[in-house]
């Protein structure tokens, strides 16, 4: 009998990355020891596919300078083979993301975007050829999209049920016949996400692979469901995601995944031409990021677990910022919007720019008491679990009653010192992303917009100019207490 013809094919992928391309303490390995890890890999063999699952362009200033193409122009050195869009990728809005999208020499693919017409917005999939075996990737992206990212960026745009694109690329795919079928995703297996991709592989029979992101989930030896194989590599790049596949006369006979780890990465030497690449940028950066701009006398607190369920000083100082700049009676904006803290010392624009990474501005609608009373209370829907929309206030304290549902769990609210008035008509400052109904802020939508400003980032860094040394304290804005 003629012997058995055996193939081998390794599929490396990452996902969450957020502009985290260099290494970092509290971050991952970067791209300068990825870069070498992967020659290594094509050396063990050639037969490699590299994806990206998501969120990816968007998150600190190296790459939200240049608006992503910093990122992109990384991939394209690293010969990225795939990636799907992540919401985080929608930050520069959509037609941004098509730029990007002709900037990269590696599809970005997702299935199931589409314009009110129903026709794609970005490719469906795409085959590799490898070796003599056809490898089909499709991607999905996640509906969260819609309201995570600026509604305004996916206007006529819109996401179809990933479990139904799945069944239908299943279908195209295996009429392409190839040889494997992987699923790229921005979706993740939280419970949160509605389908998880564990609901896509319960549901969909035929897909090998799912290379997933979104839920920042670290899959040691991924997920195997329905005998398809997800697999996830946490966040930031402190795990790369390694899958070695064994085809057996065409036949998928092994598939195997693990992760490669910041930790068995410490010795791993940066690659040259990827570093040189990163430091440019860095010193093209370099006079805005360094600029120091004030004096932080206590730490300005952006946790993601105090600004998402609490009052914090440097929402205080955002909110207070916002009404010095419009003179609006009140201003709520999101605690999701504040991405990290400011240490005590000296501020720095580059400071501010990483913990206000999105194109946001200002914008001032007029409202009446009750939207008010309607919108923290669409704030803390979710309280005390962590939720983007928290909101952190200016101009006004309340009360909340945490164990009370939504819809009747604000009381005592005050606006500039005088009990809200339902039926009075307020002038309330916000960011562009709520105004939009970001972050379900829908009571927003339509309201008159008397005023729009700056960006909000750069209000930010004009305001702490303007005061010098911050000493900003949380002083009762939104309290929980039982009430009465
Ligand atoms: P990941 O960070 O991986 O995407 P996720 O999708 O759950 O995880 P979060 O980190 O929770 O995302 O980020 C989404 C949140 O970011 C939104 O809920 C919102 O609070 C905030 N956000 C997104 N875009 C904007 C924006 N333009 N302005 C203000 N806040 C925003
Ligand atoms: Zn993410």
């Amino acid at each position: 009998a003629a012997e058995a013809k055996v193939k081998k094919l390794t599929i490396v992928h990452t996902n969450d990355i957020h502009g985290r391309i260099k290494e970092d303490k509290y971050d991952g390995m970067g791209f300068g020891k990825l870069e070498t890890k992967l020659k290594e890999l094509k050396s063990e063999n050639p037969n490699l596919i590299l994806l990206n699952a998501g969120d990816t362009v968007h998150g600190l200033p190296i790459v939200t300078i240049s608006r992503g193409e910093a990122m992109v122009k990384l991939m394209n050195e690293m010969s990225f083979d795939a990636m799907v869009p992540g919401n985080h990728d929608f930050n520069y809005g959509t037609d941004r993301l098509l730029e990007l999208k002709d900037i990269a020499e590696f599809p970005i693919l997702a299935a199931n975007v589409v314009k009110g017409d129903g026709t794609n917005v970005f490719k469906e999939y795409v085959i590799k050829e490898v070796d003599g075996l056809k490898i089909g990737i499709f991607g999905l992206a996640t509906e969260e999209t819609k309201h995570k990212a600026n509604p305004k960026y996916t206007e006529g745009i819109f996401f179809k049920d990933p479990i139904k694109t799945a069944q239908q690329m299943v279908l195209k795919l295996e009429k392409e016949e190839v040889d494997m079928i992987v699923a790229l995703t921005h979706i993740g297996i939280d419970e949160e996400s509605d389908p998880t991709t564990i609901d896509i592989a319960n549901k969909v029979t035929g897909i090998d692979l799912i290379v997933d992101g979104h839920s920042h989930s670290k899959l040691d030896e991924g997920k195997l469901v329905n005998n398809t194989l997800i697999v996830q590599a946490g966040e930031y790049l402190k795990n790369v995601g390694i899958v070695d596949v064994e085809f057996t006369d065409g036949k998928i006979t092994k598939k195997e995944a693990k992760l490669f780890t910041k930790e068995e990465a410490v010795d791993v030497k940066e690659d040259e031409k990827i570093m040189k690449l990163i430091n440019e940028l860095e010193e093209k950066d370099k006079p805005v990021m360094d600029a120091v701009i004030g004096e932080a006398k206590v730490k300005l607190d952006g946790e993601r677990e105090i600004v998402r369920t609490k009052e914090s000083n440097l929402g205080n100082l955002l909110a207070d910022a916002m009404l010095d700049l419009t003179k609006a009676d009140v201003a709520i904006t999101n605690g999701g919007g504040i991405r990290t803290s400011i240490e005590a010392g000296p501020i720095k624009k580059g400071h501010v720019l990483t913990a206000f990474p999105f194109a946001n501005y200002t914008v001032v609608i007029e409202v009446k008491g009750i939207d008010i009373i309607n919108a923290l209370e669409n704030g803390l829907v979710a309280y005390p679990e962590t939720a983007g929309a928290f909101p952190q206030v200016g101009g006004m304290t309340f009360k909340f009653d945490p164990t009370k549902n939504a819809g009747n769990k604000v009381y005592d609210l005050m606006i500039q010192g005088k009990p809200v008035d339902l039926n009075k008509t307020y002038k309330l400052a916000t960011n562009d992303f709520m105004a939009a109904g970001g972050d379900k802020y829908e009571m927003f939508i339509g309201k008159p917009i008397v005023g729009e400003y700056e960006a909000l980032n750069e209000m930010l860094i004009n305001y702490i100019q303007k005061i010098g040394e911050l000493d900003i304290k949380v002083e009762g804005r939104s309290v929980p207490q039982e009430g009465k």
